[in-house]
């Protein structure tokens, strides 16, 4: 297990679109593991490959109770609506409203190859839509309706 390093806005990686994971090697599994480490290190809600430099479809999401590995995912439902804050690792110090669906369902690969569907709701929705949108190379940056100004964001820190 190893941290990976944090790339972060301006890196061109973050601008890619992914390529899907065609067969799980043991670089794949390492990979996942690091990323999973290095989520947990850096407190994130999520991390998507590209954050680590990897240009492949693939993307961790802490739900909370656990931690869920993402392998090609795409989203198949959504429902309902939310405009809260989303942050990104790899855009530090910025804050930004979005709008996302409440409810989101998620097919993906899991780590044996086995095609499995997840439903986050609330944050685990907006993390959801965040992490798979790295993987399209946008920022959450791009979308939000309006970002925090900066005494905003001093507020939120509790500065
Ligand atoms: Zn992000």
């Amino acid at each position: 297990m190893a941290l990976l390093n944090i790339v972060k806005e301006g890196d061109p990686t973050l601008r890619k679109v992914c390529r899907p994971v065609t067969e799980i090697t043991p670089r794949i599994l390492q990979l996942l593991d690091d990323m999973v480490e290095t989520l947990i290190d850096s407190n994130g809600a999520g991390l998507a490959a590209p954050q680590v430099g990897i240009l492949r479809r693939i993307a961790v999401v802490d739900m909370g109770d656990e931690i869920v590995e993402l392998i090609n995912p795409e989203i198949i439902a959504v429902e309902g609506q939310q405009q809260e804050l989303e942050g990104c690792l790899s855009v530090p110090d910025v804050w930004g409203i979005t709008d996302r669906p409440q409810k989101v369902t998620v097919k993906a690969l899991n780590r044996f190859g086995e095609e499995f569907t997840v439903t986050g709701e609330d944050l685990d929705a907006r993390c959801f839509c965040h992490e798979l949108d790295h993987l399209d190379g946008h920022l959450f940056t791009d979308k939000a309706i309006r970002i925090l100004t900066p005494d905003e964001v001093a507020e939120l820190k509790g500065e």
